[in-house]
């Protein structure tokens, strides 16, 4: 597969598309037969329940939680319910995707936390009636966020620095077959000027500061939801940074602490 030069990510096609290999997810959710000391039992193994082919109910949860901790968006809520999370870590984890816990998706990555996703979508959303327009998206990781992100608005560009990732992101994305998403491998701190201007840029990576090509990329109007470290004394301590591009300059403000992976540049 060609490597794609950082300044150039490039837009790859793939959706809808054909292929639906059965993942290990859906395949481990049947009771088994636990052969004991004396007769045979039948006993379910791990009580995923909920988890599989039916995890409706373990997902709603997880949605009346989030509403719980404070989330009021109708929008985001219903696209939290939509997703299915457990669809996009590996086996050994899938009964915590529905916890409101950060997951190791490979390469030293993660899936952030239900709680923080959600979270940040409303802030980007704030004042939207509807659908978003174009939004870019900061580090594809193993691709819900992208996923949530697809009932949100009506584009959603996504980029990856890890090749590998964005490979997985692709092939978890490919069963849910959602024709506005579109990968790109490359360095998300060039932005992708090609999709712009966006309504929205949402970051999954924390830098020190907020890229210049991202405010450059943002539309009059929009609005940029990023992680930024507080400082190079204490890099570790990190911010959810929201910022507003209006016709009389940017607005911006500082929210909660966050802890995401570092914004790296260049591609590996
Ligand atoms: N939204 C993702 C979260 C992934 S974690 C999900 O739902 O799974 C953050 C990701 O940002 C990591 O995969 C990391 O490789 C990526 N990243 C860090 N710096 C980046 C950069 N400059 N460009 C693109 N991706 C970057």
């Amino acid at each position: 597969m060609t490597l794609h030069k950082p300044s150039q990510p490039k837009v790859r096609p793939g959706f809808p598309a054909r292929l639906d290999a059965p993942r290990a997810a859906d395949l481990t959710l049947r009771p088994a037969a636990v052969r004991l000391a004396g007769p045979v039992v039948s006993k379910p193994v791990l009580a995923p329940q909920g988890l599989g082919m039916d995890s409706n109910a373990v997902r709603h949860n997880m949605v009346a939680k989030l509403a719980k901790q404070g989330i009021t968006d109708s929008w985001v809520l219903k696209a939290m319910g939509q997703v299915e999370r457990h669809r996009f870590v590996d086996t050994a984890l899938v009964n915590q995707a529905y916890e409101d816990t950060s997951l190791p998706i490979g390469l030293g990555q993660t899936i952030s936390k239900p709680g923080v996703v959600s979270r940040m979508l409303e802030l980007l959303r704030q004042g939207h009636a509807g659908h978003l327009g174009r939004v870019l998206e900061i580090g594809t990781g193993c691709g819900y966020q992208a996923a949530v992100l697809s009932h949100l608005c009506q584009e959603v560009y996504s980029i990856e620095r890890l090749r590998g990732l964005h490979d997985k992101a692709r092939n978890n994305l490919r069963y849910f077959r959602l024709a506005n998403v579109h990968l790109l491998f490359g360095d998300g701190m060039l932005g992708y000027a090609k999709g712009a201007p966006y309504a929205g840029i949402i970051a999954a990576a924390g830098g020190e500061a907020v890229p210049q090509a991202w405010i450059d990329q943002l539309a009059v109007g929009g609005r940029l939801v990023a992680p930024v470290s507080c400082g190079a004394a204490s890099p570790a301590r990190q911010a959810l940074m929201v910022i507003d591009k209006t016709a009389q300059g940017l607005r911006q403000t500082v929210m909660e602490a966050v802890h995401f992976v570092p914004l790296k540049s260049g591609v590996d």
